[in-house]
């Protein structure tokens, strides 16, 4: 049975799921490619009573009230910075936003020494046999582990490895996005600043850059190659207007540049022999889709239904899907609207968000479209089950 279970990945799924395994037994190992927990990075946020009441009950929540950005309206402006839309700070926020640094340095503290720590290394091997998962590492570790998840991310190894080649699972959105820092700038707090031409949007806000822009092709570069995705990006903003050269400047010196298309991960099922996905790597829509959010519920599920089972994962790993599958794929849907919402491709496109978004009913059924979304799952009580005392079969 279950006893040792090795996770990819230390954002936000990844230390969400070591928390509940080492609190019903089980003896998690996190490995992330990063050298150390990434720190800052964008604001997300948790929305509606099934969130919060994970967070609470992981004993995360006031800390990350402590931690929250307080969140921030979003105005769009045109070039002379005139407002021409306006979004409250719940809209974008939720009912708690946080820097996702902040999110992961919690729920990492959280889970405290019930889990053993891995940065700088990844799996670059996983075979299985019928006692477990033979992981080869490329530090050159070698490994034995009872279980695997990745929790690494829509561009998931693991899943790459187990489940095929990306292109087989992941489906591009039309559109781009990036972020980084910008130095001299207030952190949060400030409202969000946006400003559109057809099919680009660039803004400022948390004391970051952040641009989005259309293609409806896929772009061919390397992931690892910071320079080659700074010249796309600075080929999609030259010579535009308003605060774009500053943003550009900074583009220059960052080092901490995030770039990525938007894109909807489908995988069925989840889980495969001893390997399951959790988070963006199951069911990611890059930004838009409450990902977050569903990280922490999937989380919570999966190391729920495996101490449920007490430890079998044959047992466990399609409850986990059961459950959770239909909640991910709702919450995903918003994924889809993102592109267009952050960077209308027409100057129509954009006076018709605008004057959509300016309207108070318009913005109560989106918020009321997400807070069902976020809410629409009964999650069973895994509280004080072990993998040594399971619940009695179903
Ligand atoms: C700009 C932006 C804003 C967003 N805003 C929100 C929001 O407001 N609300 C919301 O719900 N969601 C938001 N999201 C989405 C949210 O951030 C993701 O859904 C969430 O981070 C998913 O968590 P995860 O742990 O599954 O994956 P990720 O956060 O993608 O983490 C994957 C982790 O795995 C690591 N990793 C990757 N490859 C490997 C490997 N080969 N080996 C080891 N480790 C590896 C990575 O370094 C990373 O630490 C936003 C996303 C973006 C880009």
């Amino acid at each position: 049975m279950t006893r040792t279970v090795l996770i990819c990945g230390a954002s936000i799924a990844g230390p969400a799921l070591a928390y509940w395994l080492g609190r019903h037994g089980f003896h998690p190992t996190v490995v992330e490619i990063a050298p150390a927990l990434r720190t800052g990075g964008n604001a997300v946020d948790y929305r509606g009573p099934v969130h919060l009441g994970l967070l609470e009950r992981m004993g995360v929540l006031d800390r990350l009230r402590e931690a929250q950005t307080g969140g921030t309206a979003m105005r769009f402006v045109d070039e002379h910075g005139r407002v021409l839309m306006e979004m409250p700070a719940d809209f974008a926020g939720g009912d708690l936003e946080v820097l996702r640094g902040d999110l992961s340095r919690i729920l990492c503290e959280a889970s405290g020494d019930r889990t053993e720590w891995i940065f700088g290394d990844t799996i670059t091997a996983l075979t299985e046999t019928t006692a477990g998962v033979d992981v080869t590492f490329r530090s050159g570790n070698r490994r034995t582990f009872d279980l695997v998840v990745g929790a690494d991310g829509v561009h998931s190894t693991v899943r790459r490895l187990a489940f095929g080649p990306e292109r087989d699972h992941v489906r591009h959105l039309g559109y781009y996005v990036a972020g980084w820092d910008l130095p001299g700038d207030p952190g949060p707090g400030r409202d969000t600043l946006n400003y559109n031409v057809p099919g680009r949007l660039a803004a400022i806000g948390d004391g970051q850059a952040f641009v989005a822009f259309s293609s409806p092709e896929e772009i061919a570069y390397d992931r690892h190659d910071l320079d080659a995705q700074k010249r796309i990006i600075r080929d999609r903003f030259a010579g535009l207007g308003w605060e774009v050269p500053r943003l550009l400047a900074a583009l220059d010196d960052a080092t901490d540049l995030y770039f990525d298309q938007i894109c909807r991960v489908d995988v069925r099922p989840w889980t495969k022999g001893r390997i399951a996905l959790v988070g963006d790597a199951a069911s990611g829509a890059t930004i838009g889709g409450m990902g977050n959010g569903t990280a922490v519920v999937a989380a919570y599920a999966l190391a729920g239904e495996l101490a449920a089972a007490g430890g079998d994962h044959a047992v466990a790993f399609p409850r986990y899907e059961a459950l959770v599958g239909d909640f991910a794929r709702r919450a995903q849907q918003g994924g889809e609207m993102t592109g267009r919402f952050l960077a209308p491709r027409t100057a129509r496109g954009i006076r018709m968000r605008n004057w959509l978004h300016n309207r108070a009913w318009f913005l109560r059924m989106t918020m009321k479209v997400a807070g069902d979304r976020s809410a629409r799952i009964d999650l069973p009580d895994y509280i004080g089950l072990s993998a040594a005392s399971p619940r009695p079969p179903r």
